[in-house]
């Protein structure tokens, strides 16, 4: 689903609550006039009355304002004895009126200044959060819970730069990711050892980005390969496969986590193959996390995978020491 389609679901879920709340009127003045019928009458008698006004005022324009002293005094009167009907019969005097689930903006999503409304966007962010399976993680893997003070900055690869001042830079370049994601026109290859951050920093992309109002779809590459083998092998129907084959094409942003974890058949390389393409063709961005380096997926994939990814991907190494994973330091506190 790309977030055109989530905006057309949450427009749709409004008209419902319009369509309820209308309903539920409708219900409230039948069951009134069922109780009352004077306050039908009455109803009926005010239109009547305005109409009438509207009509003489019309015809005699120099008589227009005594007319319409006439008009108000007589609606005050039925109002009046409207509202003592109501009294008597113990009927909610806000019965004939719309609810809303949300008055700010009357269940439209947008504020009369036609601005969206809070509870639009709310209702975006949660549509999106659910779409991307990423829920709890978001909580806390942001952007500012990115904690680089878990990198070391005495640790020098190159002889220059701290493993702390690279990360900072992988970090800047994920913001601005976000960003230009628009105009961008390749994702991210996040390759590196386990527990250096690569998945926590494609989970602040995903709640950057879906805090944005863009899909975002994150699949463990086990799960992804193995629900599309099950669909093949026909182990469960496509109908059941689809809500996340679909969204694989779909997402504004797609995530494979732990690429190469999962067992690779040809089928299985074919489909990674196929979203790759179809996604990169649609420019839709991915970003693909792997512990095998750009050379190993060479030969667990082939040459064209890794020419591809080359040329839709920036590759990210993501760096550490074995004394350096993040992962450990996190639990350690
Ligand atoms: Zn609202």
């Amino acid at each position: 689903m790309a977030s055109s389609e989530i905006l057309t679901r949450i427009q749709n879920e409004y008209e419902v609550v319009r369509t309820k709340h209308a309903q539920e009127r409708d219900e409230r003045i039948r069951r009134a006039y069922e109780k009352a019928p004077r306050l039908e009458e009455l109803k009926r008698l005010m239109n009547l009355t305005g109409a009438k006004a509207s009509l003489a005022a019309l015809k005699e324009p120099e008589k227009a304002e005594r007319i319409s002293a006439e008009l108000k005094r007589r609606i005050r009167l039925l109002e009046e004895e409207r509202q003592r009907v109501m009294r008597q019969n113990n009927i909610d005097p806000d019965f004939d009126k719309l609810t809303y689930d949300c008055p700010l903006c009357s269940d439209t999503g947008y504020t009369p200044d036609s601005k969206r409304c809070s509870c639009f966007r709310r209702k975006l962010v949660e549509a999106l959060y659910s779409y991307s399976n990423l829920g709890g993680l978001l909580k806390r893997q942001n952007f500012d819970n990115f904690d680089l003070n878990m990198y070391s900055d005495t640790i020098k690869p190159d002889g220059k730069t701290s493993v702390r001042e690279y990360m900072g830079n992988v970090r800047d370049m994920c913001r601005r990711f976000c960003d230009n994601f628009d105009s961008e026109t390749r994702g991210f290859l996040f390759y590196g050892n386990s527990g250096l951050g690569k998945t926590f920093l494609s989970s602040c992309i995903a709640k950057e980005l879906m805090d944005r109002g863009r899909s975002v779809v994150y699949a463990k590459a086990t799960r992804l390969f193995s629900v599309y083998e099950d669909m093949r092998f026909g182990r469960i129907s496509p109908s059941d496969a689809r809500p996340l084959t679909d969204s694989v094409y779909e997402a504004d942003l797609l995530i494979i986590d732990d690429l190469g974890t999962e067992s690779i058949t040809k089928n299985t390389t074919a489909f990674l193959f196929d979203i790759i393409n179809e996604r990169a063709m649609n420019s839709r961005k991915m970003i693909i996390s792997t512990n095998h380096s750009p050379e190993e997926l060479t030969g667990i994939y082939s040459y064209r995978f890794t020419s591809r990814v080359y040329e839709y991907f920036y590759p990210i190494h993501f760096i550490g020491d074995s004394s350096e994973d993040i992962r450990v330091k996190q639990i350690k506190g």
